[in-house]
């Protein structure tokens, strides 16, 4: 049985949800390789070559994509499918994007979120915004999988893998215009172990500042309730939630937000939960480690203080 796993990452450094997914291919078991698609990305080869229990880093370098086109890199893929029974990738945006064309251009159906794998062709997905574990089994000879890379630890970097180039190019599908970030000198809100969420309740995007010093103070990202998204607080990008990013840090505090079960099913997984929350009865405190029942105007203040 052969594993391919679709590397994430920005031509310089490999994301480390790609090494969560290498660990669900372990679990599946079987001979695993990476796909490194991008251009002038060799220091992304090496690190993907360190990975534990990898075969081999294929490695698709050309300037068609450079910028990590979904058109141009599932035709690619669809060229080397064959010789594999499993394709996973993150469930990022970047898989997201990539692996339901995959999917369609060889006519499977997608499983996806996995995050635990019972058998080659059984596995677990979050249904409803997590209120129920499905367990699902395909029948199709290949399994399309993007995988949940919160429920899974990172493998070792103690591997050596062999690097493979592929010479096959793509008609370009897609063409890239510009690409247009949100620059932020905090880590990312996806892979930070400590993330210091708002909601509704910080009333406007001033009162965010609170939570930013709050963030910086802990090294952490800033997310949001998607009341505090709608209402224009923060931009979308921060929400968490069944419509927003899934996070799982170390540390997730939750100032002036309900818990409603779409924003839990964004953060359920996380270590340790902290609440902050004027009402007693709000949802949040039955999935919080720590609930304080306080106006946050007072309780955040008075950490950044301490901290
Ligand atoms: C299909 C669908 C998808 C959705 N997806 C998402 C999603 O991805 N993410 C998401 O977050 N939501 C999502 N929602 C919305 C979700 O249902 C809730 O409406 C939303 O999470 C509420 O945000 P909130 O907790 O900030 O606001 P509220 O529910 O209004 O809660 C505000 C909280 O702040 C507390 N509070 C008020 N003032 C203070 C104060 N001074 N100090 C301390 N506490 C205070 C209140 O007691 C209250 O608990 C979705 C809804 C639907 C229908």
């Amino acid at each position: 049985m052969a594993i391919l796993v679709l590397a994430e990452h920005d031509n310089a450094s490999l994301k480390l949800d790609t090494a969560k997914v290498v660990a669900c291919g372990q679990a599946i078991g079987g001979e695993i390789d990476v796909l490194v698609v991008g251009h002038n990305c060799d220091g992304v080869v090496s690190e993907a070559q360190k990975l534990a229990g990898v075969r081999n880093v294929l490695v698709a370098d050309s300037a068609s994509y450079a910028n990590h086109l979904a058109e141009n890199i599932s035709e690619l893929m669809l060229g080397i499918a064959s010789d594999y029974e499993h394709v996973l990738a993150p469930a990022s945006s970047f898989g997201k994007d990539v692996l339901p064309r995959v999917a369609a251009l060889l006519d499977v159906s997608q499983l996806s979120e996995v995050i635990e794998v019972v058998s080659s062709d059984t596995f677990v997905r979050p249904i409803y915004a997590g209120s129920v574990l499905a367990t699902v089994q395909s029948l199709d000879d290949k399994k399309v999988m993007t995988v949940r890379s919160s429920a899974f630890d990172a493998v070792a970097l103690d591997g050596n893998a062999e690097r493979v180039a592929l010479t096959q190019d793509v008609a370009p599908q897609a063409e890239f215009v510009e690409q247009s970030l949100t620059e932020s000198e905090r880590p990312e809100l996806g892979s930070a172990s400590v993330v210091v969420s708002g909601g509704r309740a910080l009333g406007n995007s001033e009162n965010f500042a609170l939570l930013e010093q709050l963030a910086d103070k802990l090294g952490g990202a800033v997310g949001a309730s998607r009341a505090a998204v709608d209402a224009g607080f923060v931009p979308n990008d921060l929400q968490v939630g069944q419509t927003g990013k899934i996070v799982a840090p170390d540390l997730y505090i939750a100032v002036g937000i309900s818990g409603a079960i779409q924003h839990l099913a964004g953060m359920k997984d996380s270590k340790v939960i902290v609440a902050i929350n004027k009402d007693p009865e709000a949802p949040i405190f039955q999935v919080a480690d720590y609930g304080l029942e306080a106006d946050l105007f007072d309780a955040v203040p008075q950490l950044l203080a301490q901290l």
